[in-house]
């Protein structure tokens, strides 16, 4: 399965993951919404049974409803035509919410008409409330309820804890929800692994192929050369020798070049870059890295335009660190260009240095654009338009550019060209 095949298959997962979240809090409001409900119907069936043991008013069962009033969630308020004593009352209420399961703490409270405030207040535990909690609900137990004032007489029952109650009933759905969420960010994380392991794999698998083809070409290349230099009677052509032996080596040079450029990158990952860093004229460093590719330059019929201002501007750099970022960029805007055509220019702005490197080449497509400078990437088209390389360059000039503190900024437009625009600091 290719990266970008599992790439979708994780938006998928990360979707379906959403959803499945989003189902499970939406049944965790109706579980709470229908705890709620049952509550409010324990509550009023308690009510009625009462009104049947103490014969607290006329009204047949099915018409309590119409006598308890409800003012809000935790408080219901309970019509009565006599005022009912103390003891019996507790008596039967406890065993009335035993009975219809509604186990938590209540305030009670009887309200006179005549008198227009409570008679008495009382304060009711459940059966599973200890001493210990008891002692810390002195400010319940202890506290006023307020007067909802009526021209008959009530008994107000109050649920100070109903919330969490209700929450505590809940217990079970958050368990399985969170345990549900542990189970899915596992799998997530563990899908995540995999999709990395198998990029990675695949970068891996792609510089293979390039480091394969960067070393074999040129291997091949000595090796005719050198098949050629055993044959009888090359000391008679001196012509031919010093060809082939020119050929073995540039090769070898070019082979050098390879090898250093992974010795390098090895060594800049295992810790910073060190820096070396010299006063020095960069626009010197330039031209002598112009001149120093010279062969490359001319073998591809580059044509180089070099806009310098500033000409003896002194910077505060590593030299060479500095010459092999020009190298990479300008290796870059030739071998990613057709009939290349490339601006160097220099110029000093706000006590900043910037160098820029502009081709007329095939361009650097947006999507890619937050990829270049990681290590091993290439732009696919890299390989359509056959040109080879590690993917490694851009990685090398971004780890330069940020150890000198620097910026790096890329423009580009695919079919038109590329630039590269470096700032580093001021002295
Ligand atoms: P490589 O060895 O592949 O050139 P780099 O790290 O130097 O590695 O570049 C990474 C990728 O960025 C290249 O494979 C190429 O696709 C793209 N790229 C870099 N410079 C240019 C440029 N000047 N024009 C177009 N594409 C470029």
């Amino acid at each position: 399965m290719r990266s970008a095949t599992l790439k979708w298959m994780m938006l998928l997962l990360t979707f379906l993951v959403g959803v499945i979240l989003l189902v499970q809090l939406y049944w965790i409001y109706r579980v709470y919404n229908f705890e709620q409900k049952e509550f409010n119907t324990n509550v009023v069936k308690s009510i009625r049974g009462l009104c049947e043991d103490m014969e607290l008013n006329d009204s047949p069962g099915s018409q309590i409803q119409k006598l308890v009033d409800h003012p809000n969630p935790n408080t219901f308020l309970l019509q009565v035509d006599t005022i009912p004593q103390r003891d019996s009352l507790m008596f039967y209420i406890t065993s009335e919410f035993e009975d219809f399961d509604v186990f938590t703490d209540c305030k009670m409270a009887v309200y006179s008409d005549s008198s227009k405030n409570y008679l008495y207040q009382a304060y009711i535990p459940t059966a599973a409330t200890t001493q210990e909690q008891l002692a810390t609900h002195t400010l319940i137990t202890d506290v006023d309820l307020p007067v909802f004032p009526k021209n008959y007489p009530y008994i107000h029952l109050f649920f100070p804890h109903r919330q969490q109650y209700i929450i505590h009933q809940l217990n079970f759905w958050i368990v399985t929800s969170v345990l549900l969420l542990l189970v899915l960010i596992g799998f997530a994380a563990s899908m995540f692994y995999f999709y990395r392991q198998k990029f990675l794999n695949e970068v891996q698998k792609d510089f293979v192929n390039n480091f394969t083809h960067e070393f074999k070409t040129p291997l091949a290349v000595m090796k005719l050369a050198a098949g050629v230099l055993k044959g009888t009677g090359i000391t008679d052509q001196p012509d031919r020798l010093k060809k082939y032996s020119g050929i073995i080596a540039e090769q070898t040079e070019h082979l050098e070049n390879q090898v250093e450029k992974l010795l390098k990158t090895a060594r800049t990952d295992q810790h910073e870059l060190p820096l070396e860093k010299t006063y020095f004229i960069p626009n010197d460093i330039i031209k002598d890295v112009v001149k120093d590719m010279y062969p490359l330059i001319r073998q591809t019929n580059t044509r180089i335009e070099l806009q310098m201002e500033d000409e003896n501007k002194s910077i505060y750099a590593d030299e060479s660190a500095v010459a092999m970022v020009i190298v990479n960029l300008l290796e870059n805007a030739i071998k990613y260009s057709k009939e290349p055509h490339v601006i160097i220019s220099t110029q000093s702005e706000n006590g900043h240095y910037c160098i820029s490197v502009k081709d007329n080449g095939i361009g650097i497509e947006k999507k890619y654009m937050k990829h270049l400078f990681k290590k091993f990437f290439r732009v696919p088209t890299g390989n359509v338009h056959n040109v080879k390389g590690f993917g490694l360059g851009l990685n090398f000039v971004k780890k330069v550019i940020d150890a000198h503190k620097g910026k790096i900024n890329v423009n580009s437009i695919p079919g038109i060209g590329t630039e590269f625009r470096i700032v580093l600091p001021g002295l």
